[in-house]
């Protein structure tokens, strides 16, 4: 790494301060190498990230910040909401930033961790950062995975996107919150932000609606999305042109939300379904209460990882394609999940659950 990192134009000298006593990291791979058999369904993971505490400080904050976050807001494109939203979930304002040594989590990535490529790329990103005079190495701390400061950069992200928006020279994420919330302004317009337009909202579905529609795949201007009978539960405020995809983030027993471009805007900050939602919900919330009418299917059971893994599995002995047989519900495999649910004569949501996976047992 060295040779690489001094042919990338990082000082030798800079190189062994910062390494020297560096040892690897156990905790680090332990967590790079766990696959958690659960993942938390989307109505418990908004439970926490929307909660009313977190709107009570969050409405606080966008008050308290309220002049700094007009000039970010005029300078970049982005809605105080958002950002202070996106503050909130990536490190419950300001903190929880991490207490790991970036530089020691990623070098014990890049050397022993899955995905090797790309760690060194980050490690090579943090000694640039370092070379940069923004923070001290000892100051570098983050995640176990090296996400860094009140908005949880990537050292890559982070040389790309950060900006110093107080003008003391530096850009500090960690303790400058004019620098991380106008970096992740900075972020969200390169992500292609469009000020004014909404992330999405809640709809309601016509009866006898086909499924089939609600996929990331199937992209219709409202105007359309209107004349299938798909209607928003208040004025959007969105232009009838405007591009959007249906989503049932629990199903077709679950609310259903109609998504636009700057929802795949935040997805590329952190690409969750689940993640996404949340900051919008979120940023929503900060303005004004806004509750999800729709009732998500608290009674059901999520598949865990080995029973999505089998759900594949007897989707491609019953003559379907799901792809991989890899527990990501992805494209293929919802594919092949309504190809299923069509042939039963079930809503074709596309979602995996339990009486899916007893009916293929049975075959
Ligand atoms: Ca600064």
């Amino acid at each position: 790494m060295r040779s690489e990192a001094i042919a990338a134009g990082i000082d030798a000298a800079l190189f062994d301060r910062v390494f020297a006593g560096v040892t690897p990291d156990p905790a680090v791979l332990k967590a790079d190498s766990s696959q958690p058999e659960f993942t938390r369904p989307v109505w418990e993971y908004l439970d926490g990230a929307v909660s009313s505490s977190r709107i009570g400080r969050g409405r606080v904050l966008l008050a308290q910040h309220n002049a700094m976050l007009q000039r970010i807001e005029q300078q970049y494109g982005v809605e105080a909401q958002i950002l202070v939203a996106i503050w909130g979930l990536e490190s419950n304002f300001g903190n929880n930033i991490g207490s790991h040594s970036v530089i020691r989590s990623l070098a014990t990535l890049a050397y022993d961790g899955r995905r090797q490529g790309f760690w060194r790329a980050q490690l090579l990103a943090a000694l640039q950062i370092l070379q940069n005079g923004d923070v001290p190495s000892e100051r570098m701390i983050g995640s176990w995975a090296g996400a860094m400061g009140q908005t949880q950069f990537m050292p890559t992200t982070y040389n790309q996107h950060a900006v110093d928006f107080d003008g003391d020279g530096k850009r500090d994420l960690w303790n400058s919150q004019a620098d991380a919330l106008a970096s992740a302004a900075h972020y969200l317009q390169a992500s292609g932000w469009q000020r004014g337009q909404p992330w999405g909202f809640e709809v309601n579905l016509p009866s006898g609606f086909d499924y089939a529609l609600a996929d990331p795949d199937q992209r219709r201007t409202l105007a359309e999305w209107a004349e299938l009978g798909v209607r928003p539960l208040a004025p959007t405020g969105a232009a009838a042109s405007s591009r959007a995809s249906l989503q049932l983030p629990a199903g077709h027993q679950g609310p259903a939300f109609l998504l636009l471009d700057n929802f795949r805007s935040i997805l590329k900050y952190n690409n969750s379904t689940s993640y996404a939602l949340a900051i919008g919900l979120l940023a929503d919330n900060l303005l004004r209460t806004t509750e999800i009418k729709g009732q998500w299917p608290r009674g059901e059971r999520q598949l865990g990882r080995s029973e999505r893994v089998e759900l594949q599995e007897l989707l491609a002995q019953a003559g379907f394609d799901p792809g991989p047989a890899d527990g990501i519900i992805g494209a293929n495999t919802r594919k092949a999940i309504r190809a299923l649910q069509l042939q039963l004569n079930w809503p074709a949501d596309g979602y995996p659950n339990t009486q899916l996976l007893e009916q293929l047992r049975t075959r």
